[in-house]
């Protein structure tokens, strides 16, 4: 018996179930719709936007503005599929300027709710305002549907029962408070990239966000983000509007104290629209490398402008991502600008920022007990959800304290190396803005350690230095800090030349397994560069003809450094010719040859190292990261003694 198979008779969909399926794009889940209305509220002009929501969104979703409305005649159109007020022809799209532009939001939005629309035009001559509600139809909508009714200039839209007629969509909803979080976390991202326009946000009549019109970016995003985290924040700009290709940047980023595991912290806006870009969190990245622990994120804040024509916003269903004309422009401006706030500032990590719950929001951004649920939350986290510090201040030490070794120390090659290097002076620190402090914490953007021969200085338990500045006292990871001073002036003599290397009388024999002497040639070019001669000598062993000065005064075994190497060598992203292959093998060359913790040090010896501090670049964190220095101010003291 044969089957024949039915052949399937091609159908025109109805306008309805075309925009339920444009829906499944667009609207995703409750902060989708969300998202559109506001957007909507943002383009007519609005100057103050509120959103209700209850049950997370499902029930009811209520957008109300005071912006410039829709006339009744076009009230029908607006829910219409593929009906925009805001381009007219596919050339508008090369310089849209609005949010929305695709017509499709509402129209989607009514296919898979109960929406209604109320909206009063300061023009309309009967003064009133006029409402239509859907019903679930985008179709046959018209004149006989709109009814007058009562309310201010503006629009509200009231989205109800959403997916009430799609079971499958309601279905992979997450919890209420998992879907109002994200409702809220919309809000707030808008809010941010909109600091001249107020917003008020309520779910289930609690107020979740009230902020005024007419703030600054920083007031604005210290409102959304938290005030405390004010001093965690560093500022970054950049205008370049002048240039033909014209772009600029505000923003803030996060001290290395407050990166976090997931990039969920880091709003970037184009255009004062919400994107994801590797682009820009690439250049956001870079210049935090080798100053927070890899494998975290940086912070952040960043706004750019740049002309609606050398950036293509359709590209996303939900706007979501946008393609640059010229990438390598966004890539550059973004980079220096957060590489010189971070040069400008003091990273000394502060005891304050240390503690588990720096991250009590402003309590008009409280997000409700529920939201716990949510897998990574943003800057606006309740206390509680911390990921920035690790415990108390004493686990946090001893996440680092190697195992003590005797070995003497020669401060001499360090100083040799430090003062060959040519060390770009640091700019002078940027002006305190004693505003924005908030009282417990040191100022940002501080001086650094003032090297007077009155500083005195502490070792305690052989591996901590104990000083002060003028903001309080000064606690040094004294291998830390060496780990970082010896990578610097590595880095900075390899970018010179090859390092400078020891020629040995016999050569160092060392075992390597068969795999390791195969893979020599390959590295060699790296070998050569780090001062390092060595050829294989059997299918066995290795001999080494020269090892680096620098290491060979520091007693390093040319055995056990090779042994690393390979190791190193062997990871799997680790290519031999690349410049993160050969910091990889510099911060280990640092590692050994630094100032293990349970080393004792003369006088002179700390007084070398607190100098060395201040010569070098990001003297705050070590190679790896983490800080090398904290510091406990005098404010933190007075109130840990109850003085203040
Ligand atoms: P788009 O935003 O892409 O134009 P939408 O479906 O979101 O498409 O909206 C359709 C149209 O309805 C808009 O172009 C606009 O003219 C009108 N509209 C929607 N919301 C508002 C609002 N809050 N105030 C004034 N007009 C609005
Ligand atoms: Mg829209």
């Amino acid at each position: 018996m044969t089957l024949v198979p039915s052949i399937p008779r091609i159908l025109a969909l109805s306008p309805l179930v075309a925009s339920q399926i444009a829906a499944g794009e667009v609207v995703e889940r409750p902060a989708s719709v969300v998202k559109e209305l506001v957007e909507n509220s943002i383009d007519a002009g609005s100057t103050s936007i509120s959103v209700e929501l209850e049950q997370g969104g499902t029930e009811l979703i209520r957008v109300t503005d005071n912006g410039c409305g829709v006339e009744r005649a076009d009230l029908p159109l607006a829910i219409s599929p593929h009906a925009t007020s805001k381009v007219a022809s596919v050339e508008d799209l090369d310089h849209v300027a609005t949010l929305g532009f695709r017509g499709e939001a509402l129209a989607s939005i009514a296919s898979v709710s109960r929406l209604s629309i109320r909206s009063r035009t300061a023009t309309d001559p009967s003064g009133a305002a006029w409402q239509l509600e859907t019903e679930g139809r985008v179709e046959g909508l018209g004149e006989q549907d709109v009814r007058p009714a009562s309310g201010p200039v503006g629009t509200s839209i009231t989205v109800r029962n959403l997916f009430f007629n799609t079971p499958a969509r309601r279905k992979f909803l997450r919890t209420i408070s998992t879907e109002q979080s994200r409702c809220i976390d919309t809000v707030l991202e808008l809010a941010l990239s909109h600091p001249g326009l107020a917003f008020l946000c309520k779910a289930q009549g609690r107020t979740m966000l009230d902020v005024p019109p007419n703030q600054s970016p920083r007031e604005r995003a210290l409102d959304v983000l938290g005030r405390e985290l004010g001093p965690e924040l560093l500022e970054v700009s950049a205008d370049q509007l002048d240039d033909s290709r014209g772009i600029s940047l505000w923003g803030l980023v996060g001290r290395p104290s407050i990166a976090r595991a997931t990039r969920a912290a880091q709003h970037t806006f184009v255009n004062g629209r919400a994107v994801r870009d590797r682009t820009i969190q690439h250049a956001l990245s870079e210049p935090f490398r080798g100053i927070i622990e890899p494998g975290r994120h940086p912070t952040a804040l960043l706004m750019i402008e740049m002309s609606p024509a050398g950036v293509d916003v359709n590209v996303h269903p939900q706007k979501a991502e946008v393609r640059f004309r010229d990438s390598g422009v966004v890539h550059s401006v973004v980079y220096h600008a957060v590489k010189r706030a971070l040069a400008e500032a003091d990273l000394t990590a502060s005891f304050h920022a240390l503690r588990p719950s720096p991250w009590r929001g402003d309590p008009r951004a409280i997000i409700p007990p529920s939201r716990s649920d949510a897998v990574e939350p943003g800057l606006s986290s309740p206390a509680g959800t911390t990921q920035v510090a690790t415990g108390s201040f004493v686990d946090y030490f001893k996440r680092f304290t190697r195992p003590a070794s005797a070995e003497p120390l020669s401060f001499e090659a360090i100083r040799q190396a430090v003062d060959a290097a040519p060390f770009e002076s640091r700019p002078p620190a940027p002006a305190v803005e004693l505003s924005e402090q908030s009282p417990i914490t040191e100022p940002v953007g501080a001086t650094s350690f003032i090297p007077t021969p009155a500083a005195r200085l502490l070792q305690v338990h052989n591996s901590f230095v104990v000083t002060q500045d003028e903001h309080g006292v000064l606690i040094v990871d004294q291998h830390a800090l060496h780990e970082r001073v010896m990578f610097e002036s590595l880095l900075a003599r390899v970018t010179q030349s090859d390092l400078e290397s020891q020629r040995l009388l016999t050569p160092v024999i060392v075992d390597a397994g068969p795999a390791q002497v195969a893979r020599l040639d390959e590295l060699t070019p790296l070998l050569t560069r780090i001062g390092v001669d060595a050829a294989p000598l059997g299918p066995k062993q290795i001999a080494v003809h020269a090892f680096p000065t620098f290491l060979f005064d520091r007693r390093v075994e040319p055995a056990e450094f090779l042994t690393s190497l390979f190791d190193q060598a062997s990871a799997s992203d680790f290519v031999p010719g690349s410049e993160d292959a050969l910091r990889d093998v510099l911060d280990m060359m640092a590692c050994k040859a630094a100032v293990k913790a349970g080393d004792r040090m003369t006088d002179s010896e700390l007084h070398e190292l607190m100098r060395l501090r201040d010569a070098v670049e990001r003297s705050s964190n070590c190679p790896h990261g983490r800080p090398t220095t904290v510091r406990l101010s005098i404010r933190e003291l007075e109130r840990l003694f109850g003085r203040a």
